[in-house]
């Protein structure tokens, strides 16, 4: 039979974890924590459990959890959502996405991708049988372009996908850059889909720019955020969307026939947890100091480090390396970190869709400290 999705293999992310394991290396490589979260959520599972919250939730999710949703964003971005009708809980980001696409586009209608991209988004759009229309975002610096995002608007753009703080790059979107975009999109009927995963991961006092601090693009947008990044549980996948109503209906209707609910005792546990602002608030902090550990180390190689404005993601320029290294494609050289040097990274070039190589590789240090300095020492050492 033909494929759904002929041009799709294992992911990078899949592959370089059992390279990983294979060879011992130390995973730098598929971006989730080797630490534990918090034991009050954990103790907030349990308990979930234990009282018997075991059988279907809600279609949108546990109501208390899209409260407690709502009121975060409120609090922190001032767009109040009905968590009735503008909030519903997924199986992770990836689904959230998958549904959005699929749930605003019609066959044939196309959708913005900015490249370097998350590498769920392409292989949704093309499920929902539309088209993905790649727009480089500004070699070297990642940041957006906004001509170049206009020159490929056309009457069949229905949807754009905007991914700040961004991964794999790092970079974070500025008021200036979210104002921009909402100049170019106030004529046109595009919808955005915003992905925030990263949300809490931005740095040096920098303010995260959701779109739910952009009354003009709130209107136009699905706000998508997952707790698994938040609160350290990648394999929970549960994350959420939040979209004005009319949009979240046309979500809904997708959302009930492709997951239908979301597992009840873990939104039990964070409906519970959420009460506490505190986790979430201090994560940059956390998260800094583990990014400023691992530049400092880094900078005893020779590799040149990118700005890394938010994200758990540091990626590197091996450029500079001894030849024959510095010639290596970017799958070549992470194949050969993990392999000859014993840390695994992610090569930029994966994100993209004709595999550009610009000598980068993406290594995260959502990593306990020990596991940043077993990494560093190897890499010193080699490098
Ligand atoms: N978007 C981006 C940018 C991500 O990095 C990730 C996680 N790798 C996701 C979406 C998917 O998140 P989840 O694990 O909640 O599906
Ligand atoms: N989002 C994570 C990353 O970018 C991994 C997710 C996955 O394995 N699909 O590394």
């Amino acid at each position: 039979p033909a494929s759904r999705l002929p041009s799709v293999g294992t992911t990078i992310f899949t592959v370089m974890s059992a390279l990983a394991s294979e060879t011992g290396a130390v995973n730098l490589g598929q971006g989730f924590p080797d630490f534990d979260s918090d034991p009050v959520l954990m103790q907030a599972v349990k308990d979930a459990l234990d009282a018997g919250h075991n059988q279907y939730p809600p279609m949108a999710g546990l109501p208390a959890l899209r409260e407690a949703v709502a009121a975060k964003i409120a609090a922190l971005y001032g767009t109040a959502y009905d968590p009735v009708g503008e909030i519903t809980i997924t199986a992770g980001a990836t689904q959230a996405i998958l549904t959005a696409v699929l749930a605003l586009t019609q066959p044939g209608d196309e959708v913005i991708v900015l490249e370097p991209a998350y590498d769920s988004y392409e292989p949704s759009i093309e499920m929902a049988g539309a088209r993905s229309v790649r727009v480089p975002l500004t070699p070297g610096t990642f940041r957006p372009d906004f001509d170049r995002i206009a020159a490929a608007i056309t009457p069949r753009t229905r949807a754009l996908i905007v991914n700040t703080p961004h991964n794999p790059s790092g970079t974070v979107w500025t008021e200036t850059e979210m104002a921009q975009l909402a100049a170019l999109l106030r004529p046109t009927p595009i919808v955005l889909i915003a992905d925030e995963v990263y949300e809490h991961m931005v740095y040096d006092g920098v303010a995260h720019q959701s779109v739910a601090r952009h009354p003009e693009l709130a209107a136009r947008s699905v706000l998508i955020s997952s707790f698994g990044k938040t609160y350290h549980v990648t394999g929970w996948k549960v994350a959420y969307a939040a979209a004005p109503a009319a949009l979240m209906a046309e979500f809904r209707k997708v959302h009930q026939f492709n997951v239908f609910t979301v597992n009840t005792p873990m939104q039990h546990a964070l409906a519970r947890y959420m009460a506490d602002p505190r986790p979430y608030l201090d994560l940059a902090a956390f998260y800094q100091r583990k990014r400023d550990r691992f530049r400092a180390g880094l900078a005893g190689t020779a590799l040149r480090l990118l700005p890394c404005e938010g994200t758990y993601f540091q990626s590197v320029d091996y450029s500079a390396l001894p030849e024959p290294i510095a010639a290596l494609d970017e799958n070549a050289f992470c194949r050969w970190l993990t392999t000859e040097v014993g840390v695994a990274a992610i090569p930029m070039s994966a994100f993209y869709r004709d595999g550009v190589n610009q000598q980068i590789a993406r290594l995260c240090f959502a990593k306990r400290d020990e596991t940043l300095d077993r990494a560093l020492g190897r890499l010193v050492e080699s490098l």
